[in-house]
């Protein structure tokens, strides 16, 4: 971890003290570094329809694409508790659209002094779905860059 990413992990926590989660007391933030250099903040907000709940880490990614930017250096995943939270099945898959060498770093309260996990999203993600045309042209054998579906 050099000297950006415990910066990241630092801003993951402080935004983390932002979250809405009256539900589960939860609380998470994420700082996402565009390669341009710009952090991108997210936290997540809880609903009382418990579905629409979106984690801080896709929260940090629409913000980011919202704002212009689709390339991604690292993003730092603060939660509550003294260990490190890993991201949940759709934040990964969330996370993997940007590039397996996205750096995932994990974080628990005490930031970057506590312990903190350091993967990559391609990692996190094993026998990952990333191209659906590909199987749709063995399968039928359509051109996967045409306008013809699968017809399923
Ligand atoms: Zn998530």
């Amino acid at each position: 971890m050099n000297d950006r990413h415990r910066e990241l992990v630092d801003a993951a926590c402080a935004q983390r003290l932002r979250s809405y989660s009256p539900y589960s007391h939860f609380r998470v933030g994420a700082a996402l570094l565009g390669k341009s250099g710009v952090v991108y903040l997210g936290t997540n907000v809880e609903n009382a329809s418990f579905g629409l709940s979106i984690c801080a880490e896709r929260a940090a990614v629409c913000r980011a694409v919202a704002d212009g930017e689709q390339a991604f250096e690292a993003i730092a995943i603060c939660a509550d508790g003294s260990e490190p939270t890993p991201p949940c099945g759709a934040c990964r898959q969330v996370l993997l659209e940007f590039g397996p060498d996205l750096v995932v770093l994990m974080a628990g309260n005490g930031g970057a002094a506590g312990p903190v996990q350091v993967s990559t999203a391609g990692d996190l993600v094993p026998l990952a779905f990333t191209n659906f045309k590909a199987n749709l042209a063995d399968e039928h054998g359509d051109d996967p860059n045409g306008k013809q579906g699968g017809g399923r």
